[in-house]
């Protein structure tokens, strides 16, 4: 990058400008990740601080039984599968009266597109889990699972968000975003929900009072222009509703898929993309890095290049961890998670699904190193 576009670059960040698309393409094409960083952090700490956020919180998948075969996923199976299943309603309320005494404050729900369970089951399942967890935010379905529910019940996703939140739905997840343009889109989704499904859902969450967070699945076969356009669809959608409460990059992992062939995103690589993602979007505020998909010592150095926040207390989860071959722990306590954030400089803070702060702790502590130094630009 030649010393010109770089001055300008930065003085568009300090001075809080909106980056175009040729700006976002321009810093992918950089290699000066420090640099990045630093600027990713001006705006990571204009934003939110020192405080790296985290909720305390669960998984459940319901079913992993999908008619889809995505070519990046791990987690489906076709029935008749040796290790297909699918929980009655019953065994998903045992699960999550085994999770009450936690202290969670959310459970994140997502499940493969079953080809015969009735639609009514997955208000049913939610009402029965909020009998059980009557304070915990159901945060669950991606929009491709709402589209699904349309094709399997005939009704409209207007109608199908009233009875879910009826039932004590929450938020949606951010699911099922993948990579909305469409020659890399076609290659790696086999469902038909695609942009105009995924933001025409999100959108009238947004209009019912839902909060939902964005995701954007990296480093398969996609290029950075692809990521670009991918986070500036979603900046203009939050224009329009601002509705999102997170965006989260997701690290695709290559192990038991049609996609195993293909090398994963480096650990620097992982850094741009949070890095250029924060710097692009200016209307959301937090950026998060979920530990399962980048391991623990990526994700602390995340918190450094632009994300402020961690996913939860996480005890099971089943969609990436088949894929994760980085000895990433599966389950992680609040405890493990102040010690993470804290070890990485930062303040750590609880938060709820809709990020309300719930609980503020102090930052590192004094004597255990110098007092924590933000990278500068
Ligand atoms: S990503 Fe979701 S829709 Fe695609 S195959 Fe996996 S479970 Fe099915």
């Amino acid at each position: 990058m030649d010393k010109g576009l770089r001055r300008e670059l930065e003085q568009k960040v300090l001075a809080g400008e909106r980056l175009s698309y040729d700006d976002g393409v321009a810093l992918y094409a950089s290699d000066d990740l420090a640099w990045l960083g630093g600027l990713a952090h001006e705006v990571r700490t204009r934003k939110n601080g020192d405080a790296a956020f985290f909720n305390v919180n669960r998984h459940l998948n319901l079913t992993n039984v999908c008619v889809a075969s995505c070519a990046y996923c791990s987690f489906q199976r076709k029935p008749g599968a040796k290790d297909a299943y699918t929980m009655r309603i019953e065994e998903a309320v045992r699960l999550a009266e085994q999770m009450a005494p936690s202290g969670i404050t959310e459970l994140h729900i997502v499940n493969g597109l079953h080809p015969t369970l009735p639609w009514k089951y997955y208000p049913n399942v939610l009402r029965e889990l909020k009998k059980v967890l009557p304070d915990v935010a159901l945060k669950a379905f991606t929009a491709t699972e709402l589209h699904y529910f349309e094709k399997i019940s005939g009704l409209s996703a207007d109608e199908i968000l009233d009875e879910l939140i009826d039932a004590g739905l929450e938020s949606l997840t951010g699911g099922g975003a993948e990579i909305f343009d469409w020659d890399v889109r076609k290659k790696i989704v086999d469902h038909d929900t695609h942009w105009e499904d995924w933001s025409r859902i999100h959108r009238l969450a947004h209009s019912k009072g839902l909060r939902t967070p964005a995701t954007m699945l990296y480093g398969h076969i996609e290029e950075p222009r692809h990521r670009v356009d991918h986070v500036l669809r979603l900046r203009e959608l939050q224009d329009e509703t601002g509705g999102f409460t997170v965006f989260i990059p997701l690290r695709f992992h290559n192990d038991d898929n049609a996609l195993s062939h293909l090398p994963m995103a480096t650990g620097a690589e992982a850094l741009k993309t949070f890095a250029v993602s924060r710097l692009l979007f200016d209307n959301i505020d937090h950026v998060k890095v979920f530990w399962v998909m980048h391991g623990l010592t990526l994700s602390q150095l995340a918190l450094q290049h632009g994300a402020d926040d961690l996913d939860g207390s996480v005890v099971e989860y089943k969609i990436t961890h088949d894929a994760d071959g980085f000895g990433t722990p599966s389950t992680m306590t609040r405890d493990d998670l102040l010690e993470l954030i804290r070890d990485a400089g930062f303040r750590p803070v609880e938060r709820n699904t809709r990020y309300e702060i719930l609980r503020e702790y102090d930052g590192p502590v004094a004597d255990r190193r110098e007092t924590p130094q933000a990278m500068r630009v």
